[in-house]
């Protein structure tokens, strides 16, 4: 029989330690330990209890726990002397059944991870789903974590650990992370579409309008449908637009809007953006199937286009509900030739419709999204989710140093223009000025020489700014700083430059009282509350530009890693990001009608 939460609270503190025997490796003392913080509101609470205990622990303790663990597919797995635990995990992962060369490859990774770090290579090989990672999968992990720096690696194997934790601790409670689960397999399903060129690589990339991109919208539409949705729609930027109608009874005349983008970036991830589609998706499936109404319409939106990978504008689709389209970007060409004039022409859109797409934000209650965090945070602090405050403001200029290409041999050092290193000495400058605001950042992501040679001072040099922060003054006195000193160094180095400002976005913070609901939903799983600045830009910086909005962030695997084919996230956290959003939509709906 599984045991209940209930069961684990009652419990003596010897027989609540049997319960949880086994969830760490030959380590008993951290569950003891955070068993003495009982009552537990939740699984997700204790096992953050347990993370946050080990955290704090030494690194001996630390370093202890790793070294209980056995070798993956070592001797102990072939001798069959592995605890029960690890025995189902291996033969899961299929490590039992490797072939002679596999088992060869896996031992000798195995020695040359030792002979680096001094402890065992710990990977939860029942991966993100729970369900158990392919072999290759296993060996390209194990070889790609090999380059790591030993102390990020340790952090690295801990969180593997915890991972393995968290699943033993589902099976003997029987937690199965159903809504997760969903979810995370409608991620899987709609990463069967991708661009062609890329398809064949196995990579998933899905540009603005390409068949791959309507396969998705017809995909999420299909999702939708199924879900219980009472109107599903493509509209005529290409979003896919759910609404699940209000009881009638109690129907509230404001509407409350959530969504994020379906299409990714070249190579990229399977979550970013598509997580804040299939988890409200998933509310409503949940609702739909208790015959629930909200007192308020709910409406998903698949947004077309946010990434700006096709064509150079961005956010075509959020822009687009607040009437930001401009007609001129019809004229744009990708690198084939296509306008997206023609792109829509060829996807059955009729861009005279956009028009008609924006919304009176009088309508609305405002706009939530989930959003998987692209960063390393809270990865870092073995936090699933995070409640974002504001979405940094942040402006982009493209940029060029033009002093004198000459030859490297006989130039002396003081009668040189180098472009190049006049490039170099601003990208110091932004990284240092950047660091003082403590949360602001500079990144000088391209730069280049053109047509550079060895034995030539680089006349010209190439180079893009990317400065963010979270609210606009600050990131205005940042760039101003970088732009000033920019001049300094052309002048003293007697260089010309030229600049051109690409991109200006302003901070979006979060509306206070959605932050708040955030805050209450993610308190309601017995998660403590991390609030946090977004980095990166977000559909809901549109609709901050017309409603309150408020976004909420899930922990990323491999330290957060995205627009990257390694962008991870487990079933267990989109259980915990479903739940959250379905703890605001019951907090909103109860709000709506006592008012
Ligand atoms: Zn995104």
């Amino acid at each position: 029989m599984p045991y209940t939460l209930d069961q684990l609270n009652d419990a003596t503190q010897a027989e609540a330690e049997q319960m949880l025997d086994g969830l760490y490796e030959h380590t008993p003392w951290i569950a003891a330990e955070a068993l003495k913080q009982r009552p537990f509101r939740s699984l997700a609470q204790l096992k953050w209890a347990m993370a946050d205990i080990l955290a704090r622990s030494d690194v001996e303790a630390q370093l202890a726990l790793i070294r209980a663990h056995p070798e993956l597919a070592g001797k102990a797995m072939v001798a069959k002397s592995l605890t029960a635990e690890s025995t189902n995990e291996q033969s899961k992962a299929g490590l039992t059944d490797c072939t002679p060369e596999e088992f060869e490859r896996i031992q000798r990774l195995n020695a040359d991870y030792n002979a680096k770090f001094g402890f065992p290579f710990i990977l939860a090989v029942r991966g993100p789903r729970g369900t158990g990672l392919a072999r290759q999968q296993i060996i390209d992990t194990f070889a790609r974590r090999l380059d790591n720096h030993p102390d990020f690696e340790r952090a690295e194997a801990l969180r593997n650990i915890h991972r393995i934790a968290e699943i033993r601790l589902a099976d003997k409670f029987a937690a199965e992370p159903t809504l997760g689960n969903a979810a995370w397999d409608a991620h899987e399903r709609l990463a069967q579409h991708s661009d062609p060129g890329f398809k064949e690589a196995g990579q998933l990339t899905v540009t603005y309008l390409t068949d791959a991109h309507r396969a998705c919208a017809a995909q999420i539409r299909a999702d939708m449908q199924e879900a219980g949705f009472d109107e599903v729609h493509v509209d005529a930027v290409g979003n896919v637009v759910g609404r699940y109608k209000a009881d009638p009874a109690v129907r509230h005349p404001k509407t409350l809007m959530t969504g994020s983008h379906y299409d990714t970036v070249r190579n990229g991830g399977k979550y970013d953006g598509r997580l804040g589609i299939f988890v409200p998706i998933a509310c409503v499936r949940e609702l739909a199937g208790a015959g629930r109404r909200l007192p308020f319409d709910f409406e998903v939106i698949g947004f077309a286009e946010e990434e700006g990978q096709r064509y150079k504008a961005t956010f075509l689709g959020s822009g687009a509900l607040i009437g930001q389209f401009n007609p001129d970007w019809l004229g744009q060409a990708d690198a084939d030739g296509v306008t997206m004039q023609q792109a829509m022409a060829h996807a059955g859109l009729n861009p005279a419709d956009i028009k008609g797409l924006k919304r009176d934000p009088a309508k609305y209650l405002g706009f939530i999204e989930v959003h998987i965090e692209q960063g390393p945070v809270l990865n870092e602090l073995n936090l699933p989710l995070g409640v974002v405050t504001s979405i940094n403001g942040g402006i982009r200029f493209v940029g060029e140093f033009i002093g004198q290409a000459s030859h490297a041999g006989t130039t002396p050092m003081d009668r040189r223009r180098d472009a190049a290193t006049a490039a170099a000495e601003l990208a110091l400058y932004m990284e240092e000025r950047a660091a003082k605001d403590g949360d602001s950042v500079a990144t000088m992501g391209m730069l280049e020489v053109p047509s550079g040679s060895i034995n030539v001072v680089p006349g010209r040099c190439r180079f893009s700014l990317d400065m963010r922060a979270p609210n606009d003054a600050q990131r205005d006195r940042l760039a101003a700083d970088v732009l000033e000193r920019l001049q300094q160094i052309a002048m003293r180095r007697g260089l010309n430059y030229r600049l051109e400002e690409s991109m200006r976005a302003a901070a979006a913070p979060s509306a206070p009282e959605w932050q708040r609901r955030w805050e209450a939903a993610v308190d309601s799983l017995g998660l403590p509350i991390f609030r946090m600045p977004s980095g990166a830009g977000h559909d809901a910086m549109k609709l901050h530009e017309v409603m309150p909005q408020a976004m909420l962030f899930v922990r990323g695997e491999n330290s957060g890693i995205s627009h990257n084919p390694l962008e991870s996230s487990t079933a267990d956290d989109m259980d915990l990001a479903v739940r959250a959003m379905q703890h605001l939509l019951q907090a909103v709906a109860t709000e709506t009608t006592t008012k």
